[in-house]
């Protein structure tokens, strides 16, 4: 079996050197895997926008980028956005992925400490991106939410869920993204 190939699909534009530390982090989590930049940036798709909400739904840009990349030959396609993103009933989503499938988005929007009205700190939101990259890809290979607060599968329901995980799989989730990435 070969690599696992993921591509980052930059919609609009994105912080550079996020997707640069997306780019080199993700091969380290998921085994036999690679990972690479898209270097066209991909339009948010305008009926995505939901003028009242002020946010875009996350449901429509993944299935644009579906048929977008259907060619690209990457087994799964990560979007990367600053704009917010939502699903009908919640207030908001930090990404939505296929379960199993290969599309999946993030957003960077609500992972900026000065959201909530922090100092920058870069670090702080290179972990946070790395995070809900590799939950919403663990989606994509059909894992899903984890009971294990530490585990980085368990459902983020607002920032401190997510600063609390890390961005590890835990035993159990490790062992099915073994077999999925063909190493067990
Ligand atoms: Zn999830
Ligand atoms: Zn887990």
């Amino acid at each position: 079996m070969g690599k696992l190939k993921i591509g980052i699909l930059k919609i609009n534009k994105v912080d550079k050197e996020v997707a640069e530390h997306l780019e080199k982090e993700l091969p380290k989590i998921f085994p036999k895997s690679e990972c690479e930049i898209i270097s066209e940036v991909f339009p948010v798709p305008i009926e995505a926008y939901n003028k009242n909400r002020k946010q875009y739904y996350s449901s429509i840009i993944l299935a644009r980028i579906r048929e977008k990349t259907k060619n690209f030959g990457f087994d799964i396609v990560l979007g990367v956005t600053e704009l917010d993103l939502y699903v009908p009933h919640l207030n908001f989503v930090f990404g939505e992925a296929e379960c199993p499938g290969k599309i999946a988005i993030i957003s960077l929007h609500r992972l900026r400490p000065e959201f909530y009205g922090s100092k920058p700190n870069r670090k702080l939101h290179f972990e946070r991106a790395l995070k809900e990259a590799v939950h919403e890809i663990g989606h994509t290979l059909g894992l899903p939410h984890c009971s294990n607060q530490s585990c980085v599968m368990f459902f983020s329901n607002s920032i401190l869920d997510t600063d609390r995980k890390t961005f590890h799989f835990c035993e159990k989730c490790f062992k099915l993204v073994k077999r999925k990435c063909g190493n067990g």
